[in-house]
């Protein structure tokens, strides 16, 4: 019986071992839900009708192929969300506005050359309410601009799927959510950045909307609670 017993603890001790040891000194946090950048800021009308402009003029006509089915992929993201979209022809009480920028633009507002894109925040007024341009706004808002980097979207080793995943990310900072840097399988990580969970430079490996994102859309906009 002793030995019968013993055998037992045994084998739970090396299979414990084992997971240990394909894992080690890691305390894996890849599942951190996606969050708001404040539950208080968000579309000061709400997300059951955003109009998207495209700023044809700015060349980012080129970039609808992959807006167009981004915006879908929000509207279905595979898990019930308030959010409706329409494209509108003039930017005239738009809610969410895309620009084509370059790599010299980016560095006129102090951005880096491989920053892929940029959302900001702006009141009914036109003020932008992203400090110092990053994207973190400090109210609701009115409307978004999302500004495309084509010097970054035409690059060869950038792909079509990197590019619409960017493009979903980007307007999920318009909605309201905030960076999930630690989680690689949101939308929302940044593409390439340092997992502050993890303490490693990762790649986001998923470029389609997830279910903690949508979640993230329900608690701000209160759909579903
Ligand atoms: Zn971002």
């Amino acid at each position: 019986m002793l030995i019968r017993k013993l055998a037992k603890i045994t084998i739970v001790c090396i299979m414990a071992c084992v997971l240990f040891a394909s894992n080690p000194f890691r305390v894996h946090a890849a599942n951190t839900p996606t969050q708001p950048f404040d539950s208080d800021y968000k579309y000061v009308n709400g997300v059951g009708n955003i109009t998207v402009w495209l700023n044809y003029s700015s060349g980012v006509g080129y970039w609808e192929y992959l807006i167009s089915p981004s915006a879908n992929n929000w509207m279905y993201t595979g898990w019930a969300n308030p959010i409706y979209i329409t494209f509108v022809s003039s930017n005239y009480g738009s809610n969410m506005d895309f620009h084509s920028n370059n790599n010299a633009w980016f560095s006129s507002y102090g951005f880096g050359n491989g920053t892929l894109a940029v959302t900001w925040h702006f009141l009914i007024d036109d003020t932008n309410i992203n400090p110092n341009y990053s994207q973190a706004p400090t109210s609701s808002w009115y409307y978004a601009e999302i500004h495309i980097n084509d010097d970054q979207f035409t690059q060869s080793t950038f792909s079509d799927a990197a590019a619409g995943g960017t493009i979903r990310h980007e307007m999920g900072h318009a909605f309201g959510l905030a960076h999930n840097n630690c989680n690689p399988n949101s939308i929302m990580h940044q593409y390439y950045t340092y997992n502050p969970c993890d303490n490693t430079y990762e790649y986001r490996v998923v470029q389609t909307i997830q279910q903690t994102d949508n979640t993230a859309i329900n608690n701000l906009y209160g759909y579903g609670n």
